[in-house]
Formats: structure tokens, sequence, C-alpha cells
């Protein structure tokens, strides 16, 4: 079925293809249970199969990570590695920004998968509400939206920032439900709420060097890769 978005909004063109390509980029520095739980969350309520993990190499718009490239992708690989033929999450990891020396841009990220993907697929970018507020600092952020649409999560302690860009934004391009971003190719904006798990992954690196735990914070397979690379100043 096709379905037109409101006419208050930017939105792309309709269309009735293939099903969107969904990203979740991140420093995962490390990766935790908020980033996992949101991420299994936003793949089911868009009933897609798969949702893709997209690490950045070198942040273009925040402080450079404290671990190394290297180490952040294995903790994801090993945060979504599954024995279980029956595996549920669906959660991938996308190294394409890795692969590269400069700034990880967004922008620059869309335009390449743009170029793979062609015109009639939907994209989706998932960011935490504090990543949305500081939107209109990243790199050409104005062109993010004609490339795809933006899915802001809710996330505790953070709320919509209270100014004009922000709410300028959101009264062009915010669709009245989820789905409407399937049902065309960028320039939706929608914020969902998901289960409120107060992580972060700056709180895990300061606890870990104050000597402190971040069992269950995080899977054990991640906090075990912490302790064996004595990453984030953990000493045993
Ligand atoms: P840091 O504390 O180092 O900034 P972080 O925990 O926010 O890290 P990032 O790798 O920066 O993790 O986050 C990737 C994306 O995941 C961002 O868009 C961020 O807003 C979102 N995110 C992180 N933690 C949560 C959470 N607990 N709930 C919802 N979204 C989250």
């Amino acid at each position: 079925m096709v379905m037109v978005i409101s006419d208050n909004n930017s939105a792309g063109q309709t269309l009735d293809g293939p099903p969107p390509v969904v990203l979740f980029g991140g420093t995962f520095d490390p990766i935790h249970f908020g980033h996992l739980r949101a991420a299994i969350e936003v793949r089911e309520r868009l009933n897609v199969d798969a949702l893709h993990l997209l690490p950045c190499h070198i942040p273009g718009h925040r402080d450079q990570p404290d671990s190394d490239t290297s180490h952040r992708s294995n903790m994801i690989r090993m945060a979504i590695a599954c024995n279980d033929a029956n595996d549920e999450t669906g959660l991938l990891i996308d190294l394409r920004e890795c692969a590269h020396s400069q700034p990880s841009y967004t922008v620059n990220t869309l335009l390449a998968l743009r170029e793979e993907i062609g015109q009639n697929q939907a994209l989706i970018v998932t960011l935490g509400m504090d990543s949305f507020n500081a939107l209109p600092q990243w790199h050409r952020w104005e062109e993010l939206l004609s490339l795809a649409h933006l899915l802001v999560l809710k996330r505790p302690d953070n709320e919509l920032a209270e100014n004009e860009t922000i709410a300028e934004l959101l009264k062009k391009h915010l669709v009245t439900r989820l789905d409407d971003l399937k049902q065309s190719t960028c320039g939706g904006i929608w914020v969902e709420e998901i289960t409120p798990l107060a992580i972060s992954a700056t709180k895990i690196r300061r606890q870990i060097s104050q000597g402190l735990s971040a069992r269950y914070l995080l899977p054990d397979t991640v906090w075990s890769y912490i302790k064996t690379h004595g990453l984030y100043g953990y000493e045993p």
C-alpha cells in the first residue's frame, strides 16, 4: 500500500519498494544495554528484519573515543554474537565508517548509502534525543533529511531542546505515526518511547576508572573483554 505523508512536512516521495534500511550510529565506547535494548525495540516496532549498528571511527562533532575503533567494533561484535539459530535480535554491524581516515560525518555515510540503494528505499537513522538536540552542530546537517528519516529515541534525563532550530525542524518534518517512516524514502522525524534505561557510556567509563564494576550494564562478554584488555583504566 502506498501512503502519502501529511502536507505539514517535507518527507520525500511515497514508495512501495523494499523495506527500509535502518541505522543506529554512535561511538559505542563501550556498547551497553541502553543501545542494545533500544536497537531491538526499534527493529521490532518498525517490523524490519535487520538494524545496522554503525560505529564511527573518528567522530566529527564530539570528543574522540577512549578506546580505539578495533576494540569498539570487537565489543559490538561480541554483544550481538549469538549461537542460537533462532536468534531474534536482527542486529548487524556495519563497519563502513571504520574504513575511512577522515572524520565520520553522517551526511557522507548517507550519501554513500544512497548511491548503493538508490532513491526508492527508505533510510532511517536512529539516534538518541541528546544526539538529536545537537543536530544543528553536525556537518552539513541541513542535508540529512533529504537523504534519510530520523527516528529519535527518548532517553531518561533528556528532553527536546527548546530552541528555534529544533522547533522549526519538528514543525516541518514530524510525522504522525512511526509507520509513516516506511512510506517514503526520507524527510520524516518520529520521536519514539522506548524502555527507559539510564545507562550511558560516559557513566560506564567513569565507574570503571574508579575501580567500580560495570557488570549488568552491558553484556557479560563485553565486560570480560574490557577486563582482558584493560580498557577505560580497568585494573584487576
Ligand atoms: P557517551 O556517554 O560516551 O556519549 P552514549 O552512551 O550516549 O555515549 P553513544 O555511542 O554516544 O552512547 O550513543 C549512540 C547513540 O545511542 C546516540 O544517539 C545516543 O543518544 C543513543 N543512546 C545511548 N544510550 C542510550 C540510552 N540509554 N537510551 C537511548 N538512547 C541511547
